[in-house]
């Protein structure tokens, strides 16, 4: 019997296995290794990390976790979820029971995004989301912001400060004569052509074969949680402007007594910095939940 298994062992995960492991507890972490910003290489914006691989700021952690004696580590997927408050079973796709008197989930979110051919082949290396994570680089060249819904307006105003952007509206927004004034006042051109692929580094190839060629292009994802085991353990979801996220009180508690959660799936905005600060805080609420019980 553990005291907690993290379910996700990336930032988030490892930031409150961290304070746990060092307040003594027992710590099972399962983790499957596909962490949300696998398709980049480095990682920006986190303090004391910035221009690092993401996969390395994930690998030394994880090292220094393993100093701890009580840490364990299972590299799988949870699939099953069973139980209740001080006495829950985790399954893993290897068949393995796993106990604990707590759980987190860390699941992270899963990035769904729009059907452009060419567009997911590109995600992280020149397709991105965050501007304060991959704006920079592009070195304030021409931008292109492809619309998923009405929030994409906000997004091609924002992105006008990393370099000229066109918002391409691709049928999935109406700009109206207020927000076409918003955006002009930005310098951001607005293009509503529909988009048949997506070529070369960041070229956009338009239904009829005209071409304009960009820098990077931003998108904004719908966000669902990594897996569906916290909806299975019974836990409230709620929707953001992001997508869909798990809900957690401030004690990052969710609805099921003994269950909580941390990280991108129960937080926005995301980023590594935010979900390690959230993990931590996860981490110590989790820990006091296991000092005093009844509280
Ligand atoms: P994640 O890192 O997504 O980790 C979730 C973990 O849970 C994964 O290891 C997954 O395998 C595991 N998991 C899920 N379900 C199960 C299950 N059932 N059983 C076991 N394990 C499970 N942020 C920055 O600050 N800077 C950047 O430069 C940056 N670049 C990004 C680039 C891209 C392309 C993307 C998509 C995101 C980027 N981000 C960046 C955001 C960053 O990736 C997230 O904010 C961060 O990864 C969130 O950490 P997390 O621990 O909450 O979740
Ligand atoms: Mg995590």
């Amino acid at each position: 019997m553990h005291d907690v298994i993290v379910i996700g062992g990336s930032y988030a995960g490892m930031a409150a296995a961290l304070q746990l492991l060092r307040a003594y507890r027992a710590v099972k972490v399962i983790d499957g290794g596909e962490r949300r910003n696998r398709f980049a290489d480095l990682s920006h914006g986190f303090l004391g990390q910035d221009g690092v691989a993401a996969a390395e700021i994930a690998s030394t952690a994880r090292r220094q976790l393993e100093a701890y004696k009580t840490l364990s580590w299972v590299e799988g997927r949870a699939v099953t979820v069973t139980g209740g408050k001080d006495d829950f079973t985790v399954t893993t796709t290897d068949g393995e029971r796993h106990r604990a008197r707590r759980l987190l989930f860390a699941i992270g979110l899963e990035d769904q995004l729009p059907e452009i051919a060419g567009l997911s082949a590109r995600w992280g290396r020149s397709v991105f989301h965050c501007p304060y994570c991959h704006g920079y680089e592009l070195e304030r060249g021409p931008i292109g912001v492809i619309a998923t819904g009405p929030m994409s307006v906000h997004q091609a105003e924002i992105v006008s400060e990393w370099g000229e952007v066109t918002f391409l509206t691709n049928g999935a927004v109406e700009v109206d004569a207020d927000q076409r004034r918003t955006l002009e006042n930005r310098h951001v051109l607005i293009e509503p052509g529909l988009i048949d692929r997506i070529d070369g580094v960041a070229d956009v190839v338009f239904a009829g074969g005209r071409q304009l060629s960009f820098a990077g292009l931003f998108t904004a994802p719908h966000c669902v949680p990594a897996s569906s085991l916290a909806e299975a353990a019974g836990c409230a979801l709620e929707e953001t402007m992001m997508g869909i996220q798990i809900q957690t009180d401030a004690a990052k508690l969710t609805s099921v007594p003994g269950v909580f959660a941390c990280g991108d799936v129960a937080r926005m905005p995301h980023s590594v910095t935010l979900a390690v600060a959230d993990g931590a805080w996860a981490g110590a609420q989790l820990h006091r939940s296991l000092v005093w019980p009844d509280a």
